[in-house]
């Protein structure tokens, strides 16, 4: 069972240590027997090893010295302890984007550990109970294997007006059914589950705040994916059945994609030492509220997606004979400062993190909302200017099988030529990658899941809204206008609390940040 493997160290180990799982997998209508043969899904394990091989490669970048196994172990299952911590988690982030052009699965686990780090500590100083403990010897228990952690919270949610006790179906909120003196029973189904396949354990956790009623609803264990119980149902991406085909054109990215599945829990046991919040519904909104800022910011991991699209745009612009073209040029800068943008905001809301009562790091809440934000919109328009460069071959071009016709093969060869000293398939590779990220399976990735992943558009603006601080801005109007006294204006100092008093603070910054070299260079 993955539960006793060996200590992960390579791409090709974790690939062997996800086989012979039973995991009960449906795609398409049928059982799959082993996921890690089968054509669609065995591109999004690879983007999970490529977090593996990262680590052999550049260990600076992708891994921490675990405090509890003193050995090296994943990045994705340390507990930031600084603003450098997080600050290289992004820097992982964006370079595992560009090696795969699409999402590698693993922030998820990652952003679970440092919010439940510290919301455990609070619920425990809250009602004495032991949950911090419990959290700390399952990720010791995590560190010894170097393993795989998913996060599952998106509940399916039913009639949105109503609270998790208020459903007609009581199921459509992961809840407990039933305790025992050794632990807790759930049922109910988590949905858009990214990379829970690909993991060797998932921690469930609640979607959203939550009242009294709801104390089933408020429930955070960790279970092993092949628990007896859990039923897999995959995700269809567009155009995924190509990655079944022969050939590796038309597919566009062989070789990585993503995963998302929905996952239904029927009776699952956790035992007490894997619960790690049972009915304490005052910290679910706590909870949620962690996660999506460290989450929110980890979307910087579609800067790296972005870097591989401006480079097939600029690529196809060359093979077509159209780089020299200002309007290009100009397009292939507006690309890099839309996809900079993202990053800003995102490494920004790392470096101004700071430390919570557990000594876990967390990041900026304001300036994680603002990077989501962005990625909600400003991939989209990166993605229209790949297709602009591309050409309207981005959406018509023949299969594979027609280029290799013996007949039609090299008539297309000839016709669809670009600069004449690239060769035809050079040219329509590239555009097949552009149309993977833009309108295929990787687009899911990179556009749908930038809309909706770690909250859609308005959960933001929420968030946005709840720090805006307006009386501070106000005050500051007014001082200008002439409207409120100028000697007023020292005790401004006193009134920076929340986002500003993040702004203007001015200690640890250089200790945090000056050492901050272990990630290399910039991407
Ligand atoms: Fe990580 Fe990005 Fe995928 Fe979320 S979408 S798991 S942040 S790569
Ligand atoms: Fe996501």
């Amino acid at each position: 069972m993955a539960t006793t493997q060996d200590f992960i160290r390579t791409g090709a180990e974790y690939v062997e240590s996800l086989r012979g799982r039973n995991l009960t997998v449906y795609l398409f209508g049928e059982q799959v027997d082993e996921p890690v043969d089968h054509p669609i899904i065995r591109p999004s394990i690879n983007a999970v090893a490529a977090t593996y091989d990262l680590a052999q490669t550049h260990p600076e970048l992708a891994t921490v010295i675990s405090p509890f196994t003193g050995e090296p172990v994943s990045r994705f299952l340390a507990v930031c302890t600084s603003a450098q911590d997080l600050v290289l988690q992004n820097k992982m982030q964006r370079k595992l984007g560009q090696l795969t052009g699409t999402c590698f699965q693993r922030c998820v686990g990652m952003d679970a550990f440092n919010a439940l780090y510290s919301v455990t500590f609070d619920v425990d100083q809250a009602f004495g109970t032991a949950y911090h403990d419990r959290l700390r010897d399952f990720l010791h228990q995590m560190h010894r294997g170097n393993l795989v952690v998913g996060g599952a919270m998106t509940d399916t949610k039913g009639d949105r007006s109503l609270a998790p006790h208020q459903q007609e179906d009581p199921d459509l909120y992961v809840r407990v059914i039933r305790r025992s003196a050794e632990g807790i029973w759930i049922s109910g189904a988590k949905a858009h589950q990214t990379g829970c396949l690909n993991s060797h354990w998932m921690i469930v956790m609640p979607t959203m705040r939550m009242s009294a009623e709801d104390r089933d609803y408020a429930i955070v264990g960790a279970v092993p994916v092949d628990a007896p119980g859990i039923t897999y149902v995959y995700g269809r991406q567009s155009c995924d059945t190509r990655s079944a085909e022969d050939g590796t054109i038309d597919v566009g990215n062989a070789r990585f994609s993503g995963q998302e599945a929905v996952v239904i829990f029927d009776d699952v046991f956790i035992p007490n030492r894997y619960v790690f919040m049972d009915g304490e519904t005052d910290f679910a909104g706590t909870l949620v509220e962690r996660f999506t800022t460290y989450h929110r910011r980890s979307y910087v991991c579609k800067t790296g997606v972005g870097d591989v699209l401006i480079g097939a745009a600029a690529q196809v612009a060359e093979y077509n004979g159209t780089d020299r073209a200002s309007h290009i040029k100009d397009k292939l800068v507006e690309m890099t400062h839309l996809n900079e943008t993202i990053y800003g905001t995102g490494i920004a809301s790392s470096f101004q993190g700071r430390p919570t009562s557990s000594g876990a790091w967390i990041c900026d809440d304001m300036l994680a909302n603002v990077c989501k934000h962005h990625v909600t919109k400003l991939p989209h328009e990166l993605g229209r200017l790949a297709q602009d460069l591309a050409g309207g071959l981005v959406g018509t071009m023949p299969s594979q099988r027609d280029l290799d016709h013996p007949q039609v093969g090299p008539l297309l060869h000839k016709y669809l030529k670009g600069r004449a000293d690239v060769p035809t398939e050079t040219r329509l590779r590239i555009i097949r990658l552009i149309e993977n990220m833009t309108l295929g399976r990787n687009a899911v990735g990179y556009l749908t899941e930038s809309v909706h992943g770690a909250g859609s558009p308005q959960a933001q603006r929420v968030q946005i809204a709840r720090g805006m601080q307006l009386d501070y801005r106000k005050r500051l109007a007014r001082l200008l206008a002439g409207i409120d006294d100028v000697a007023d204006s020292d005790a401004l100092a006193d009134e920076l609390t929340g986002y500003f008093a993040e702004v203007f603070r001015t200690h640890d910054i250089v200790a945090t940040t000056t050492s901050s070299t272990a990630g290399g260079d910039r991407l």
